[in-house]
């Protein structure tokens, strides 16, 4: 169990205080952005979890294959320090930001993700989450989500760039896939947008949005850690790792056996059946970083996805600032 203290990393922001997008299980959601992402660039840190001084593993699908490879736990999502331009041109930036420094030297840190966060307008639905609640009702809650909604939300994008584009455009979301926690669902344009069908669902979808709209969205993205606290963590995963293969390495044996004899060990352990010793002879090789809601099938090594042009910068600044300028950027008309 973790120990408290009464130091500043232990304080809870109140910044972080907000309701977030979330689908439960099966459940789908119909939102609409009214006003551009913003972005930072986070790393997200992970170190095998350890019990009992073995380093616990687990079945995981990558690239079609069932693989058994180190159980990770969630360490941290600081935001990385790095510069924009550099980050941009070049995944990393050692020079302004630890992390990434140690992600250039090994693989037991991953370079920094571009997070994104949204104000959304999620509508109220009907029990079965097909039609519009009546009487109507909505919220505006924050969407927190990775490169792969981006590039969800971009291609959303390109189909409807004559029409109005994204924002304004409703979304439907869902049903949210198992497990719960990846918020794994499937996003496509709504036939009609709801909050442009009369006038007084367009006032109350905008001042819902107007008035309960979070400003500074980058403590959605990740969290802004002193340096010191950055390299706290950075020696735990590092005592970590050398603590997983520490462990292996008192097992003995070559690397393809060394993983087996591990899995039975921890089975016995356990008290569970034994694993069937999928793995490949490299598979300690294989860790590879992943985004937290990466499915498993999503698990695949970064470098074999492509990844449509990024829109940079720009996005941030001609985002709506007020309400009138908001309604003239959106095509009201329908
Ligand atoms: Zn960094």
């Amino acid at each position: 169990m973790p120990v408290a203290d009464f130091t500043p990393e232990f304080k809870r922001s109140a910044d972080n205080d907000f309701d977030k997008l979330k689908l439960k299980l099966n459940e789908k959601a119909r939102v609409v952005l009214l006003e551009k992402p913003t972005y930072a660039w986070v790393h997200t840190l992970r170190a095998p979890k350890i019990v009992n001084g073995q380093p616990v593993m687990e079945k995981k699908k990558r690239g079609g294959e069932e693989i058994t490879d180190y159980a990770l736990d969630f360490i941290g999502r600081p935001l990385c320090t790095g510069d924009d331009g550099i980050l941009a041109d070049d995944a990393v930036d050692p020079k302004n930001c630890p992390v990434c420094k140690r992600a250039k030297e090994s693989d037991e840190v991953a370079p920094p993700e571009r997070r994104f966060a949204v104000n959304v307008i999620r509508y109220g639905l009907q029990r079965d989450g097909s039609t519009i609640s009546d009487p109507f009702t909505c919220t505006c809650v924050v969407w927190g989500f990775t490169e792969g909604v981006y590039n969800k939300l971009y291609g959303i994008a390109q189909e409807y760039k004559n029409r109005g584009g994204l924002i304004g455009l409703d979304l439907i979301l869902g049903p949210c896939q198992p497990p719960e926690a990846f918020q794994k669902f499937d996003i496509m344009a709504g036939s009609e947008s709801v909050w442009k069908l009369d006038e007084k669902l367009t006032e109350v979808v905008v001042k819902t949005y107007q008035n309960n709209k979070v400003e500074n969205l980058e403590v959605a993205c990740g969290r802004k850690t002193e340096l010191r606290w950055m390299k706290d963590d950075l020696a735990k995963i590092s005592a970590r790792w050398r603590q997983a293969h520490g462990a292996e390495a008192e097992t003995g044996g070559s690397a393809g056996t060394e993983q087996a004899d591990l899995n039975t060990g921890l089975s016995e352990l356990l008290n569970t059946k034994p694993v069937t010793n999928t793995t490949s002879a490299n598979s300690t090789a294989q860790w590879s970083p992943v985004t937290p809601e990466a499915t498993p099938a999503e698990q695949k090594p970064t470098t074999s996805e492509p990844t449509p042009e990024p829109q940079p910068q720009e996005e941030k600044k001609d985002a709506p600032t007020d309400f009138k300028s908001l309604l003239a950027t959106l095509n009201l008309g329908g």
